[in-house]
């Protein structure tokens, strides 16, 4: 089982109290107290705050971490030593030494000697590297454990790109003794998936102004992240973008592996630049089948790699939907079948999907209909194709004229101009253009001049829920249609794509609407 430990960073020892008493509630496994940052460093307060996680019934970690590593400020060798020791003696469950450190004779030896006394303790040789990966991560962790065969080694490095973690990672199968983290927002895979292979311990801050390290994670994101179901055999799923922060899709589908009882997790891949690191962080997972490269089974893609994972299909002989191939986008990309891969869009189903519906019909059943397109960009480019596989008669709509012929070219339909001023004649209107975007709510695309009776309008845009376009449109008697009912269908396809299973509709829509609701 591996542990979560909350360091508790605060100057003074009445908040550093507090901090334990909040960890203990949130979860926390174990209690780091980082000496390092404490205005105090006496014996009576390390004392009061042992005895506070000891109280709280918590395991208690003590580190006083040396500058030259990440600590919080400047404190003698001397010292340092001396309080690890003391905590030894009063009771901490583990202490933290820097190795470069623990090496020195006047640092090593008083540690080793006072633990010999207090042999239930364990002792934790760390190395850090704010800078990028170590050189020879697999030789410091031998040198640990050959300088103290009984220590708990622990690797932190700083990932410069999601493809450093694979130092990481393999580090962690090959040493799963060794806490091994790869630090920085591109390295959260590394704290999420300690559980598979069975890391002793990772940490987790109680909340994002007390973090002790890049990239490191709250309490509740864990839990998010279902860390109490991770086990070796855990599949894992994935978003593949930049930014991925804010993306809705890892608590969604987290969810419904929840809801399904499945052994599955779905994490943020931070992926910076362009096709060639793409397609090293695919490269790497396949040439690791033999060991974690097998368990990871499908990528959500999202700006700006939906084009790279078709590249990537292309490239490698993988199979690609159709009309993911004219789009040119692939939003949906499976691996892990021998060495098949496989991509989809699920964009243009979605929009098709959610249209249907509410005409009460299927996808067929739009086959002829008039549909005004309003934008030419990514969106517009789902929506148009899935419209016209289908046979409705399209008109295109752009500021961009040029990308709007283009576009109107491609899937041989009508291109208009700019965004219409006076009525359109169609009887449907879908904005795929980004106004009315949170935060610009009051902006619309076109005039509510446009809208009639019995007219459907469809907001692409999600955030917010419902848009001044639709608010609009409703008012003039037209039947609205929201954007996360294109991003739910979506999002439901996916889940079939990746497990052959129906997501609960009730589930995905929930779960859109409250998070959508703490970004407003
Ligand atoms: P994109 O590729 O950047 O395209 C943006 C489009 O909006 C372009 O046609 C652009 O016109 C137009 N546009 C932007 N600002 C404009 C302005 N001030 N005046 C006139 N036209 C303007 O973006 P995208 O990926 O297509 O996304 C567009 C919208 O669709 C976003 O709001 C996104 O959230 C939404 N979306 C929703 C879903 C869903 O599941 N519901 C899925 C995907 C996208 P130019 O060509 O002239 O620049």
């Amino acid at each position: 089982m591996t542990l979560l430990a909350v360091p508790i960073a605060q100057t003074r020892v009445e908040n550093a109290l507090v901090a334990v008493e909040s960890a203990s509630r949130q979860g926390a496994d174990i209690v780091e107290l980082r000496m390092d940052y404490l205005e105090d460093l006496s014996s009576e307060c390390l004392g009061r705050l042992i005895l506070a996680g000891k109280r709280v019934g918590k395991l208690i970690l003590v580190t006083c971490r040396d500058q030259m590593e990440g600590g919080y400020r400047p404190i003698e060798q001397s010292i340092r030593r001396e309080i690890l020791t003391l905590a030894l003696r009063q009771g901490a469950d583990f202490i933290d030494c820097e190795f470069r450190n623990f090496q020195q004779y006047e640092v090593g030896k008083p540690i080793l000697e006072e633990w010999q006394r207090h042999p239930s303790a364990r002792l934790i040789l760390s190395a850090h590297n704010f800078q990028g990966p170590f050189e020879d991560p697999a030789g410091l962790v031998n040198s640990i454990l050959a300088g103290c065969p009984r220590a708990i080694p622990k690797i932190a490095y700083t990932a410069r790109h999601i493809n450093d973690c694979f130092a990481a990672l393999d580090l962690a199968g090959e040493y799963p003794s060794a806490i091994v983290i790869a630090m920085g927002p591109a390295g959260q895979i590394t704290r999420i998936l300690a559980p598979k292979f069975g890391s002793p311990l990772t940490y987790a801050c109680l909340d994002t102004d007390s973090t002790t390290a890049p990239g490191q994670m709250g309490l509740s994101q864990f839990r998010d992240y279902r860390w109490n179901s991770i086990r070796s055999d855990t599949r894992v799923y994935g978003i593949i973008g930049n930014p991925v922060a804010h993306s809705m899709s890892p608590i969604l589908f987290n969810t419904l592996f929840d809801a399904e009882q499945m052994n599955a997790v779905y994490v943020p891949i931070l992926m910076e630049g362009g096709y060639s690191e793409f397609s090293d962080f695919l490269n790497g997972l396949r040439s690791r089948q033999g060991t974690y490269g097998r368990d990871f089974h499908g990528f959500s893609v999202t700006i700006p790699h939906k084009s790279n994972a078709l590249e990537y299909l292309l490239r490698q002989g993988g199979s690609v939907e159709p009309l993911a191939s004219r789009i040119g986008a692939v939003n949906t990309l499976r691996i892990g079948y021998g060495e098949l891969t496989a991509g989809n869009n699920t964009d243009y189903a979605g929009a098709i999907d959610a249209l249907a519906q509410v005409l009460g019909t299927d996808r067929h059943g739009l086959h002829g209909k008039s549909v005004a397109v309003l934008g030419a960009g990514g969106a517009a480019r789902a929506v148009v194709a899935g419209l016209c596989d289908v046979g409705a008669k399209v008109t295109i709509y752009n500021r961009t004229q040029e990308k709007g012929r283009l576009l109107a070219e491609e899937f041989h339909c009508r291109f208009a101009g700019l965004l219409p001023s006076t009525q359109v004649p169609d009887e449907i209107v879908i904005n795929c253009t980004s106004i009315g975007m949170y935060p610009n709510v009051n902006d619309m695309p076109v005039s509510p001049d446009n809208f009639r009776s019995g007219m459907v309008v469809f907001d692409t845009v999600y955030n917010p829920l419902d848009t001044r376009l639709l608010k609009e449109a409703r008012s003039a008697g037209a039947i609205p249609i929201r954007g996360i009912e294109m991003f739910i269908r979506q999002a439901l396809a996916q889940f079939w794509l990746f497990t052959g299973r129906q997501a609960n509709e009730e589930i995905v829509r929930e779960c859109v609407i409250r998070s959508l609701s703490k970004t407003q």
